[in-house]
């Protein structure tokens, strides 16, 4: 049913969306809702779609087809800072920090945001006069070490788990009411990754929907309350982890019959 107004609107709706690119579909009649709090999984193989599908949600690219809306209002074709702006935001598969400052300079310039000012950032403290101590604390409780120096390093000399936890601090910044991550657990290590886990739910239960795309699919389905499953730009399967896992054709398209063995016998 479409757009009931004696109903609450879903937080994110895609509407049939598609995207070509001289062509070729990366992304063909994509039909997704995300509901308010949960923590929604996006699979799928190399070159599926889930970055298009980000970019399309995001604004960094238009659909060739479709409409988005969030929170019911039709966001299709916006630029990417309207769309943040709003209250979605999201992580990049490759990283494009600020490398020659101190990290946490990399959050000053979110917290100067109009969204930061209007939230008052993160906690929605309201005052932002200190934006060096409101970007510290950020960087704190996403898991820098507490009255440590790694905060003032030279962004360039983190080593990559610190880079990824500064790209979700950067989205945090805004204060989201969507947060997208594009395979923030790649390049970490098993121990990196058991530590993030936690984090996630911990912005789960701070009240933000979290769209998550990932191949770490133990991770993931730990957290994830529903996954879509995308193959050649097609929505495959939608459903719990467990439905997902359990599905013929996301063991045949997706996961080969050793790798699915596998996560299986975690779940
Ligand atoms: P995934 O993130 O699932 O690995 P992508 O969404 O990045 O996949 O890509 C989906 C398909 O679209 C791939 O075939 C990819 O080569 C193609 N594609 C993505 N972005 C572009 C682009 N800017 N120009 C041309 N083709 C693209
Ligand atoms: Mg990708």
């Amino acid at each position: 049913m479409r757009h009931n107004s004696n109903q609450t609107p879903p937080m994110l709706r895609m509407e049939n969306v598609s995207k070509t690119f001289g062509g070729v579909a990366a992304l063909s009649h994509v039909d997704l809702d995300v509901h308010e709090g949960e923590v929604l999984g996006i699979i799928g193989p190399n070159g599926s779609g889930k970055t298009t599908t980000v970019n399309a949600i995001t604004g960094f690219i238009r659909p060739s087809g479709g409409r988005i809306y969030f929170k019911g209002k039709d966001i299709t074709g916006k630029k990417p800072h309207k769309i943040a702006d709003m209250g979605i935001t999201r992580t990049f598969q490759i990283m494009r920090p600020y490398y020659s400052l101190p990290a946490f300079k990399n959050l000053v310039i979110p917290l100067f945001s109009p969204r930061a000012r209007r939230t008052g950032g993160w906690r929605g403290g309201g005052n932002l006069g200190d934006r060096k101590t409101i970007a510290i604390d950020i960087l704190e409780e996403i898991g820098f070490e507490r009255d440590s120096y790694i905060p003032f390093k030279t962004t360039s000399t983190l080593p990559t788990g610190y880079l990824k936890r500064l790209e979700l601090a950067r989205c945090l910044a805004l204060k989201p009411e969507i947060l997208i991550c594009d395979e923030i657990f790649s390049g970490l290590s098993m121990s990196e990754i058991a530590s993030m886990v936690p984090l996630i739910e911990r912005l789960q239960d701070d009240g933000i929907t979290i769209v998550m795309i990932e191949h770490r699919l133990r991770e993931l389905f730990q957290v994830a309350n529903r996954v879509m499953v995308l193959n050649f730009g097609e929505k495959l399967v939608e459903g719990t982890p467990e439905e997902v896992m359990a599905d013929d054709r996301v063991k045949e398209a997706y996961f080969g019959s050793e790798k699915i063995e596998e996560v299986m016998t975690y779940a």
